[in-house]
C-alpha cells in the first residue's frame, strides 16, 4: 500500500478530525509517518492532544496500526 507524503497542512487537518470522528486506516498512517518526521506537527499533535485529553487515542493511532477495515470506504462530506 502506498501512503502518499501529506503536507502539514493536510495533517493537521487530520489531526482535528481525529477528535471527532475516526481516520482510515491510510490516514493513521499517513498521520504518524508525517509526525515521525516532521517535529512541527508532533508539536502541533502534541497540543491537540492537550486540548482535547484524549491520549488514549493517540494511544491507538500509535499502537493500532493493524485493524484495516477494508471494505468500509464511507466516504466523508
Ligand atoms: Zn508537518
Amino acid at each position: 500500500m502506498m501512503i502518499r507524503m501529506m503536507i502539514c497542512k493536510e495533517i493537521t487537518k487530520l489531526m482535528s478530525r481525529r477528535l471527532d470522528t475516526s481516520l482510515t486506516l491510510q490516514e493513521r498512517l499517513a498521520l504518524h509517518m508525517h509526525i515521525a518526521m516532521c517535529g512541527a506537527c508532533r508539536e502541533c499533535n502534541k497540543q491537540f492532544e492537550l486540548l482535547h485529553l484524549t491520549g488514549h487515542e493517540y494511544q491507538n493511532l500509535i499502537l493500532d496500526t493493524d485493524t484495516a477495515s477494508g471494505s468500509s470506504d464511507t466516504p466523508e462530506a
